[in-house]
């Protein structure tokens, strides 16, 4: 029997409820009573060691334990802020997306409970430019937990004040890293700073800062309402929960789906996506985690979705996108399109990330033309090879996975084309 859903949504929980974006329905349903039982019955410490137990990991792409990341936060030092990064742009993920359109309080409640928990007075929503219609609403939803007292001063009457304001950024990839998107809140270019320090000890203007995905907040109301081992009945031993994963290309249906972390890449594609668009046309190959992730191929497809899986495949689970290209798809065409995007979004700080990417760039694009040179698979490879690891951020070294992958597994093909 094909399984396309869960029994029980951690985060899209509006594929259950209707209209839980609506705060009268997400009260109805026990809404913001958490986030009243975390600040008035709970030490922020209580809080922090139930989301270590649960074993949450950041939802954006890195995969670091949340409950970690808070403990690094120094307690003594004022003022402390919590970043809600929802600059969503790695192409192929749209999932916090529906996160913030259908169910915004949940996010809302899981920011009041974890700036309690880290001590944050003010939190702000950085949210990508384009996501205009979310901007606004998150702001409309925020002023209606406002009326109703659960945001602004002495919440709950627990004595705790929590601002949360929402800024929109200029559609720029790069202020997806966490430091480019202090550098940008800070009205600054948005560029990555060097690390250490790291957001924890010096953030926001200097001060102790938790940077948290839209993913991972959410997560926080179910963890604390229902408790860790709870949470933990859901995914595997290291990966626990279920993670939102946004699937495109040529799947039957593609969308987002809430799975249980730890189901394979196969179950993910022909049990919950339906399957290959075209059955005719075989699967190629998979880019798992969004365009910065390497590729899979069809002999990885009992690869199990979870961090440390992937990661042994070569790959990342990263913001939860799959790309999934079958044998229509020209692998040059792919990453020159991939590569494309990289250049464009490159900040520019440093040459490696820089100059590479345009190189890079053109030689896929005469390849592609059929213009390509006997040594070209080399030149990319060696390309490849000055940017890896020498990069300022990762943004460098994602633009060399679609090459090593390209020529990992269709050197034949790019071969063909250039001869
Ligand atoms: Fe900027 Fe690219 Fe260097 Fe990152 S790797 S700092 S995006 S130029």
């Amino acid at each position: 029997m094909p399984k396309t859903q869960l029994q029980e949504h951690i985060v899209l929980r509006n594929r259950e409820i209707a209209n839980i974006a609506d705060i009268a329905v997400y009260t109805q349903h026990g809404g913001y009573e958490t986030a009243r039982k975390a600040l008035t019955t709970m030490s922020a410490q209580a809080i922090v060691d139930e989301v270590k137990k649960s074993g949450l990991r950041g939802r954006g792409g890195a995969g670091f334990p949340t409950g970690v990341k808070w403990g690094f936060v120094p307690r003594e030092i004022f003022p402390k802020y919590l970043i809600v990064n929802a600059d969503e742009s790695e192409p192929g993920t749209f999932n916090n997306h529906e996160i913030i359109d259908h169910n915004p309080h949940q996010l809302i409640e899981g920011i009041i409970i974890s700036a309690f928990a880290i001590g944050a007075n003010t939190a702000y929503i950085y949210i990508r430019g384009e996501f205009a219609y979310g901007a606004r609403l998150l702001e409309q939803k925020i002023a209606e937990a406002r009326a109703k007292g659960f945001v602004g001063k002495n919440v709950f009457e627990s004595g705790f004040d929590i601002e949360i304001y929402v800024h929109r950024g200029a559609g720029a990839y790069i202020c997806g890293e966490e430091t480019a998107l202090l550098e940008s809140l800070e009205g600054k270019i948005g560029q990555p700073r060097l690390k250490p320090p790291f957001p924890a000890v010096a953030g926001l203007y200097a001060k102790p800062t938790v940077v948290n995905n839209v993913e991972t907040l959410t997560n926080v109301p179910r963890i604390i309402e229902k408790g860790a081992d709870w949470y933990r009945t859901f995914g595997t031993e290291r990966s626990p929960g279920t993670k939102a994963v946004s699937i495109s290309g040529h799947v039957k249906n593609p969308g987002n789906y809430e799975i249980p972390l730890g189901i394979t890449m196969r179950e993910f594609i022909y049990d919950w996506a339906g399957g290959m668009r075209d059955p005719n046309v075989p699967l190629k190959f998979i880019i798992p985690g969004g365009a910065s992730s390497s590729w899979l191929t069809p002999e990885h497809l009992d690869t199990p979705l979870t961090w440390d899986d992937m990661a042994a495949a070569g790959t990342m689970l990263g913001s939860g996108a799959v790309v999934v290209l079958d044998e229509s798809v020209s692998v040059v065409k792919a990453a020159l399109r991939v590569d494309e995007f990289f250049k464009h979004e490159s900040c520019g700080k440093c040459a490696p990330c820089r100059e590479g990417t345009h190189f890079l760039v053109k030689v896929w694009e005469r390849i592609d033309e059929g213009h390509g040179r006997p040594d070209d698979i080399e030149l990319l490879s060696d390309v490849g090879r000055q940017m890896l690891g020498k990069c300022f951020c990762p943004l460098g070294d994602s633009a060399v996975s679609a090459v090593n992958s390209a020529v990992k597994f269709f050197r034949d093909e790019i071969a063909a084309q250039i001869k």
